[in-house]
């Protein structure tokens, strides 16, 4: 059986690593020429994880990634009010990783090469046009740079892990339009700094008016890169920039807003001017989907279930969406009864968490803390209980689905 895959995005690769290890045949096209490290941090939660290590990838990431101790919950005067452990030190088998995602990306793209062979995979090949046609895909792609045809492949399914404005499922869905926009944008950027800098836990401080999170991607015993996103909502602001990941801005943009938020364990204004480039983009999702798959073809990761960047979830699910896929498809030698199953098993799962990203996801507890306490707190007991601290952090890894100590 021969897999389509069109996107060598954190999906894609994974799906065409586990599908190859099952046995099938897989090919993979790409539509940038050149795969760089493009993107700053994100979170491998341990569930994803956990289908890494079935890859024996587990021991690379750890050369490249920091193995997460917690995430902490700060109000806007630092003030903290939530530490809960994280990955390994929460009691899972496998850990929680914080890494560079074009990183993780050309480290998922190069075993793919070693395990699929180059032959199988091509950069410079933007998916354009698909039919199916005799129990048979057939896939037209072009130079994206030129908007030149220049193959056509065929195969027995189609996967379209093309991201967030995947053809794939623009084609199905003609008049989904562009992506929502909140009014929140996000600066990304990474600062190098002192080593143990935040001792390898995520940080979030703030409100969901204005946010600052920030974790270590890399660490060794001389320094550390702190990967840190400044969030700010404008309800006022119903027009997008464009989802470029290579917007670069200048940090006056958003800097003066911060200015105050200095604190005795964290310089926050410090921390963003010592930074180098700084990356803008909006917080943009689309909404869920009633299918995924249409015959032959279904879509993944982000091209299936865009979400917001909150909670640690993006690459995560889209993991997870190739470890169901495949097992799917050993399952089932009817192709497009284990597409089907898929996005069965899949879709609910993903659409919930698309939609509690909509209501701040974990993060809600930062709108509770602004509510109940806008000057900060003397004593946390008199603001909120541990109890309904931690139903809301266990809520929403039961939406996640990592709340089992996998
Ligand atoms: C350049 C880039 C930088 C990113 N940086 C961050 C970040 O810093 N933090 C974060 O949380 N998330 C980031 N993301 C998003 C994050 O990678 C995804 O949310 C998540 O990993 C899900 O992965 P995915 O494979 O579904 O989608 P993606 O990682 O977006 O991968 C989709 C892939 O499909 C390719 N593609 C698109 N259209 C076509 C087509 N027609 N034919 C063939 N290939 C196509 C794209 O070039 C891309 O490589 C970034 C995505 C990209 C593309």
């Amino acid at each position: 059986m021969k897999i389509i895959i069109a996107g060598g995005g954190i999906g894609g690769l994974t799906a065409a690593l586990l599908l190859r290890k099952a046995g099938f045949e897989v090919k993979v096209f790409e539509s940038v020429k050149e795969v760089k490290p493009l993107g700053v941090g994100i979170n491998l939660l341990p569930h994803s994880v956990t289908v890494l290590n079935e890859l024996g990838l587990v021991p690379k990431l750890a050369q490249i990634a920091v193995s997460s101790k917690a995430l902490l919950y700060y109000n806007k005067f630092g003030q903290k009010y939530w530490e809960e452990p994280r990955g390994l030190y929460a009691g899972y088998k496998v850990p929680q990783f914080s890494i560079h995602r074009g990183k993780f990306q050309q480290l998922l793209f190069e075993e793919a090469k070693a395990v699929i062979g180059k032959e199988n995979i091509f950069t410079n090949h933007h998916l354009q046009s698909f039919k199916e046609e005799d129990d048979k895909i057939i896939a037209g792609f072009i130079d994206h740079s030129f908007n030149e045809f220049i193959h056509e492949e065929t195969g027995d399914a189609l996967i379209g892990a093309d991201g967030i404005h995947s053809v794939v499922r623009k084609y199905f869905y003609p008049n989904e339009g562009e992506p929502k926009f909140t009014g929140i944008t996000l600066w990304r950027a990474v600062t190098e700094t002192t080593p143990n800098f935040l001792n390898s836990s995520m940080v979030m401080i703030g409100n969901t008016m204005q946010k600052f999170v920030a974790y270590p991607i890399r660490e060794d015993a001389t320094s550390s890169t702190i990967n840190w996103i400044a969030e700010i909502k404008n309800e006022n602001n119903t027009t997008p920039p464009k989802r470029d990941w290579n917007k670069k801005v200048n940090k006056e943009v958003f800097l003066p807003a911060f200015r105050s938020w200095k604190f005795d364990w964290l310089d926050i204004p410090a921390l963003i001017e010592a930074a180098g480039d700084v990356f803008e983009f909006p917080m943009i999702d689309r909404d869920p989907l009633p299918r995924w798959t249409f015959g032959r073809i279904t879509l993944l990761g982000d091209a299936a279930h865009p979400m917001y960047p909150i909670g640690s979830n993006g690459a995560s699910q889209a993991i997870l969406d190739a470890k169901a896929l495949t097992e799917n498809l050993i399952a089932n030698n009817d192709i497009q009864k284990a597409l089907v199953e898929y996005e069965r098993i899949r879709l609910e799962p993903t659409s919930k968490i698309v939609l509690s990203n909509r209501e701040n996801g974990p993060d809600k507890i930062m709108e509770i803390m602004e509510q109940r306490a806008p000057n900060g707190f003397e004593n946390l007991d008199d603001v909120i209980s541990k109890e309904e601290l931690q139903e809301v952090a266990n809520q929403y890894k039961k939406i996640a689905g990592f709340e089992k100590k996998v």
